[in-house]
């Protein structure tokens, strides 16, 4: 197939911008598709063409499938880039693109939906060599005999979680055999609510790991390759807010080996596109928790260090043109760190949606930012509050680190509230600039910033 001449972008905020960035240096023409809420965005202002598909209500825009498929059919799109959340790991999508003639950025439905249920998609990593927590083998039966054996022999404490589960939702600890079947029940019951699937698993709970992730991208062509790992493990309420590559401190002959296996695996299951391997990382050794099937919002990082533009290979192999580097052409270097930029108060993260009266983005060697905001702009209080992110590049982690310091002092931004002076602390913290930490170092250090105030 011939490159594409135009793409669909059905997507907003700094992630549109992002996708729009790579068609033009591409050379293809992209269609922006916009709620009302979205006409002032910078991406809709810069676009070769922009559709407006609807009122501010992410129901009834960005989550309508009739109205970006009508866009992409009056505009003679080719082929649509779902970006990250909203449709980009909805299988059902997916389909409805390719039936309706264009070409969905991404896998195929069948991937999707072998790696949005989370049974499934466990049993896939398992069979792939993968290795995963240690757990019940697929689904929980009714059996509590059966139940409370599994529970005893990974050893307590446990999680529960729903098959159908996302966004750190249907998920459930016990700590021990009394409280087992209760909370099997309980999850169950909420996960048929929330996600229409009652069905849960269980595995062991992991008490102090960190959160690692290998990013891969593969062809129509069976060759899948690792583009390096990223540490996400500064995290609140499960929301990444600082990732950075490589992972301080974890063995490269470890992360070579994961590396290696999920590449491996992407080929066993036939993977076409970018995705995540995420992991839980502990005492040495990496267990699977699950995939994401898209691009994520801290793929920056991996591109500083690697040098694969993540965005430009999406499109080329969704063309269904090779990867044009193989596994021995990428070495990681340097060190990346990437902080995301939310219009929310920095003690309470109370969204701060509304009028950015001036914004002024840093510079200077190592410094990127992703940003779809501008002075004047209206942030809308209707979606995601991320209004950008900063990415820096060093040498070294420290390098990096100062980078980061430096570019944070420069930053201005005026009129709402940004998560910008808690970054500035924790490029300062003595732990975190150790590197290391664990998914629950930023709730403590928060807490302990809570109670200090209040003292
Ligand atoms: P979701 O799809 O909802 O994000 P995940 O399976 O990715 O669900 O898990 C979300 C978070 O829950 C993880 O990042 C981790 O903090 C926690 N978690 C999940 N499974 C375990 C486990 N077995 N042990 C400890 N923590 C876990």
């Amino acid at each position: 197939m011939a490159m594409f001449k135009k793409i669909l972008i059905a997507n907003r905020g700094e992630i549109a911008l992002r996708i729009q960035r790579a068609c033009r240096e591409m050379g293809i023409k992209s269609v922006v598709v916009y709620s009302e809420a979205d006409r002032d965005a910078k991406y809709v202002r810069l676009a070769d063409e922009a559709v407006c598909i609807g009122p501010a209500p992410s129901s009834k825009s960005y989550l309508s499938m009739p109205a970006i498929i009508a866009a992409a059919e009056v505009t003679e799109a080719e082929a649509i880039h779902p970006g990250y959340g909203f449709f980009s790991e909805n299988a059902d999508f997916a389909e409805r693109v390719e039936q309706s003639g264009f070409v969905f950025i991404g896998p195929t439905a069948e991937s999707i939906r072998l790696m949005g249920d989370k049974v499934s998609a466990k049993q896939a990593m398992i069979r792939a060599g993968v290795p995963t927590v240690p757990g019940s083998q697929g689904a929980l039966s009714d059996d509590h005999a059966a139940i409370k054996k599994v529970a005893k022999s990974v050893g307590y404490p446990v999680i529960i979680k729903a098959s159908g589960g996302g966004g750190g939702r249907g998920m459930r600890v016990v700590h021990n055999e009394a409280a087992l079947i209760n909370a099997v029940q309980m999850t169950k019951a909420e996960a048929g609510a929330a996600f229409g699937n009652p069905e849960v698993y269980l595995e062991k709970f992991l008490q102090n790991p960190r959160h690692i992730e290998i990013q891969i991208i593969a062809d129509q062509h069976k060759h899948a390759v690792w583009l390096g790992e990223r540490d996400c493990s500064m995290q609140r309420r499960h929301q990444k807010i600082i990732e950075e590559a490589p992972a301080p401190g974890i063995p490269r002959k470890l992360i070579e080996k994961i590396g290696e296996r999920c590449a491996a695996a992407c080929r066993k299951i036939n993977y076409r596109g970018a995705g995540t391997f995420e992991f839980l990382y502990e005492d040495g050794e990496f267990f699977f928790i699950e995939m994401n099937t898209r691009v994520q919002v801290e793929h920056p990082v991996t591109e500083w260090v690697s040098g694969v533009d993540i965005v430009r290979t999406q499109i080329m192999v969704a063309a269904g043109e090779p990867l044009p580097f193989a596994q021995k052409n990428i070495k990681n270097e340097g060190h990346a760190i990437e902080v995301r930029i939310n219009a929310e108060d920095p003690y309470n993260f109370t969204p701060s949606p509304g009028k950015i009266t001036m914004w002024h983005a840093p510079g200077g060697p190592g410094v990127r930012v992703d940003s779809h905001v501008y002075t004047n702009y209206t942030v809308p209080p209707y979606y995601d509050s991320m209004i950008g992110k900063i990415i820096v590049h060093g040498a070294t982690r420290e390098i990096a680190l100062a980078r980061m310091r430096t570019a944070l002092s420069e930053t201005v931004v005026e009129g709402i509230k940004t998560n910008i002076p808690l970054h500035k602390e924790l490029m300062n913290d003595p732990r975190f600039t150790q590197g290391g930490t664990n998914i629950h170092y930023l709730e403590e250090w928060l807490a302990r910033r809570t109670k200090l105030a209040n003292t």
